[in-house]
């Protein structure tokens, strides 16, 4: 029996996704309608625990979804098809060459079983970076991180904050599915450049349990990402403080915010 206005719980429930571990801190995701034994993969970096995960439980790939150029996503794409054809969705970046299905801002995907994903252009980390999102879920790559946001590798500050506002316009409860596990340390500087906001604190030790357990912190829901995570809080007031003490001046909310909060950042890592 489903009742009246459960419509968006329902729709989440019949999809399953599932986090396969690679390298020391990446996660390529598995998604597929529950009960279904035909799966779409995430940035498969390395082919060898995607396989295992495939044959040990009799699952069919449908398809590659890619966020960018990266080998730490794309290097076992090419060993994949290679033994299961199937189509590789990604950016219009021509350095992928194992892309046959060039995806940009509002293609949808359909993965069948009334699964559909819609693509994000997300530059910033690299000059071509994709977000896909539907039922719910985002999957984010390196854009956005759970309590943090990738490295601008290639693109400006500039670029990264347009794709982190188009992010930000998704509903609270949309779960963000990102490439890596970063969020301790990513928490670590949200302390640092927001030192008095106690959401940060109690996801900090909610997080660290977590990982002291050995269990991934990815998803995060979007709204808790606004609320603790920096680089989604280039507007709030005791941030941009925060940013302006650092840089010594005042500072625009916004990308202004943005910018001199990612270089604070990185000057630390
Ligand atoms: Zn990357
Ligand atoms: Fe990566």
């Amino acid at each position: 029996m489903t009742g009246f206005g459960s419509t968006a719980t329902i729709r989440r429930m019949a999809i399953s996704i599932r986090g396969i571990p690679a390298f020391e801190d990446n996660y390529i995701w598995f998604i597929g309608a529950s009960g279904s034994l035909r799966v779409a993969v995430v940035d498969p970096g390395d082919a060898d625990p995607v396989i295992e995960a495939l044959e040990r439980d009799g699952l069919e790939l449908s398809a590659i979804l890619v966020t960018h150029l990266h080998g730490d996503h794309t290097g076992g794409i090419q060993d994949l098809v290679d033994r299961y054809p199937a189509p590789v969705y990604g950016p219009p970046d021509e350095r992928i060459t194992t892309i046959d299905h060039r995806v940009s801002e509002g293609d949808i995907i359909r993965l069948g079983e009334g699964l559909t994903l819609q693509v994000l252009d997300t530059p910033g980390h690299t000059c071509f970076h994709a977000c896909y999102h539907g039922e719910g879920f985002l999957f984010s790559g390196d854009t956005l991180f759970t309590g943090g946001c990738g490295k601008l590798f290639e693109g400006t500050p500039q670029q990264m904050h347009a794709s982190l506002e188009k992010i930000a316009a998704l509903p609270d409860d949309t779960l963000v599915y990102c490439a890596h596990e970063y969020t301790l340390a990513n928490l670590a500087f949200a302390r640092i450049a927001e030192p008095d906001n106690p959401d940060i604190r109690n996801r900090q030790a909610e997080a660290q349990n977590l990982r002291d357990q050995g269990k991934p912190t990815v998803p995060s829901a979007l709204g808790l990402e606004r609320m603790t995570n920096p680089f989604l809080r280039y507007n709030n007031p005791n941030l941009k403080a925060s940013a302006e003490r650092f840089a010594g001046r005042p500072l625009t909310p916004g990308a202004e915010v943005f910018t001199v909060v990612r270089y604070w950042k990185d000057t630390l890592d």
